[in-house]
C-alpha cells in the first residue's frame, strides 16, 4: 500500500504486500522464477560482490513474490520486517539458531507444539545451549525461571493441544528486565487475532502454513521482528541460503486477501460448535479461549482481537476403542495433522505425553477440532452421529 494511513484488518489484508504498477497492472505479483539475475555492466556486477549493489543480485536473497508477501505480514503484525521460511517448523526453530550461543540458557513454554520441542532438545542442546520448559502459566511469576544466561523466552499462546493462554505483556516485562528477547508462536491467532508487538514481543513465528495459506495445499513459515532484533535473523537467512517456493509465496499471498472473513467464520463456527460441546453429556471440558468460562478467556478477552476455529475437547473418560469407532465413522471432519484450511478436522491428542514442567492431567481423553468453513449444522450432525458411536 502507497499511503501509511492506518487501515483496518480486513482492507490491510487486501491491499498489503501487492503494487500492480510493477507488473503491467495485474492486480497480484507473479510468480518469479529466477535464480540468475543478470547485471547491466560488470561494474554492477563487481559492486554485487562487495554487497553494494542497491537492486537484487541473485534470486536466492529475495525475488518480488517473496518480499511481497513479507513486506505484508510484517506490516499486519506491526512488525518493523519479515522473513519467509519453507514451513511453520522452519519458522519456530530458526530463531533459536540466529539469537542464541553456546552457554546461552533458553526458557521455552511447556504446551509448545511438539517438533518445536523436539528441536529444542535434539539440537540446542547438542550446540550447547541449555533449555529449561516453565509452565505456561506462569505470568510475571517467570521471574524465578531466569538464569544469568537466559536469553530467550519462547511462548505459544494458546498452546499447542491444550490451549491455555499466556499472559504476554507480563511475560515480556520480565524478560525485558533481563535483557532477554521474547519469542511467540503466534500461529493460532495470526496476526489478525493477536498484534504480537503491541504486546512486547521481539519476534513473532507462524505457520503460514494453517490460516494464512488456509487451503490445506501449502507449507510456508513467517519470522516477523522489531528492528532491534531482525538483523541476526536476516543474516542467517541469508547465509543459509534459505529459499522459500515462490508458487508457495503466490498462494500464501492469495489465501491472505480472505484471511479476515475466513477467520471471522471460522471463529463464529467453531464457537457455535464448542456451545453445542459444552451441553454434551459426553463432553468433561472445552479448551477454547473464546468460549466464557474457558481458563483462559479473561486473558484472551484482554489481548486479542479475534479467535481462530481450532479448539480441544476433553471427554468424560471412555475407552480408546469408542474413540476410534467415533473418530473413524466420521463423515465430514477428516483425520490429520495440521490445521487452518477450508475442511474440518479432528484428532485425538495425547499432551500428557510431552510435559516435564507440568503436569496434564484433565480427568479423561483429549480431542482436538479444527472447524472449517462448512456449515455449522453439517458439523454438528457429524458430531452427533459420532457420538452416538461413541456412546452405542
Ligand atoms: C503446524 C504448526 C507449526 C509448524 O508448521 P508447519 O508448516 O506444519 O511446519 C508450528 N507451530 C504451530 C503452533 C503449529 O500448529
Amino acid at each position: 500500500m502507497s499511503d501509511r494511513r492506518r487501515y483496518r484488518p480486513a482492507t490491510n489484508v487486501a491491499h498489503l504486500g501487492r503494487d500492480p504498477r510493477r507488473f503491467l497492472g495485474a492486480v497480484n505479483t507473479p510468480v518469479f522464477r529466477a535464480s540468475t539475475i543478470l547485471f547491466q555492466t560488470s561494474t554492477e556486477l563487481e559492486q554485487a560482490t562487495r554487497g553494494e549493489f542497491p537492486g537484487l543480485a541473485y534470486g536466492l536473497h529475495g525475488l518480488p513474490t517473496i518480499t511481497d508477501l513479507s513486506h505484508a505480514l510484517a506490516a499486519l503484525e506491526g512488525g518493523d520486517a519479515a522473513l519467509v521460511v519453507p514451513s511453520g517448523l522452519t519458522a519456530t526453530t530458526f530463531p533459536f539458531l540466529a539469537l542464541t550461543s553456546p552457554g546461552d540458557h533458553v526458557l521455552v513454554a511447556d504446551a509448545v507444539y511438539g517438533p518445536t520441542r523436539r528441536f529444542c532438545d535434539n539440537h540446542l542442546r547438542r550446540l550447547g545451549v541449555d533449555v529449561s520448559y516453565y509452565d505456561p502459566l506462569l505470568g510475571a511469576a517467570i521471574a524465578r525461571e531466569f538464569r544469568p544466561r537466559t536469553t530467550i523466552v519462547f511462548a505459544e499462546s494458546p498452546g499447542s493441544l491444550t490451549f491455555e493462554v499466556q499472559d504476554i505483556p507480563a511475560i515480556a516485562t520480565a524478560a525485558h528486565a533481563h535483557g532477554a528477547r521474547l519469542i511467540l508462536d503466534n500461529t493460532w491467532a495470526t496476526p489478525l487475532g493477536f498484534r504480537a508487538f503491541d504486546h512486547g514481543v521481539d519476534v513473532s513465528v507462524h505457520a503460514a502454513t494453517k490460516y494464512i495459506g488456509g487451503h490445506s495445499d501449502v507449507l510456508l513459515g513467517a519470522i516477523v521482528a522489531t528492528k532491534e532484533t531482525f538483523p541476526p535473523l536476516a543474516r542467517l537467512w541469508t547465509d543459509m541460503g534459505i529459499a522459500p517456493s515462490t508458487d508457495d509465496c503466490f498462494l500464501a499471498l492469495r489465501g491472505l486477501r480472505t484471511l479476515a472473513v475466513r477467520l471471522e467464520r471460522h471463529a463464529a463456527t467453531a464457537l457455535e460448535i464448542a456451545q453445542w460441546l459444552s451441553k454434551r453429556p459426553e463432553v468433561r471440558e472445552l479448551l477454547y479461549p473464546a468460549l466464557p468460562g474457558d481458563r483462559g478467556y479473561a486473558i484472551w478477552k484482554r489481548d486479542f482481537l479475534g479467535a481462530s476455529g481450532l479448539f480441544g475437547v476433553v471427554l468424560q473418560p471412555v475407552d480408546a476403542t469408542r474413540i476410534a469407532r467415533m473418530l473413524d465413522g466420521m463423515r465430514l471432519f477428516g483425520l490429520g495433522f495440521s490445521w487452518g484450511g477450508f475442511e474440518s478436522l479432528i484428532i485425538p491428542t495425547w499432551p500428557e505425553r510431552a510435559r516435564t514442567a507440568t503436569t496434564w492431567n484433565p480427568g479423561g481423553p483429549t480431542l482436538r477440532l479444527a472447524i472449517g468453513l462448512e456449515d455449522p449444522r453439517d458439523l454438528i450432525d457429524d458430531l452427533e452421529e459420532g457420538f452416538r458411536r461413541l456412546g452405542g
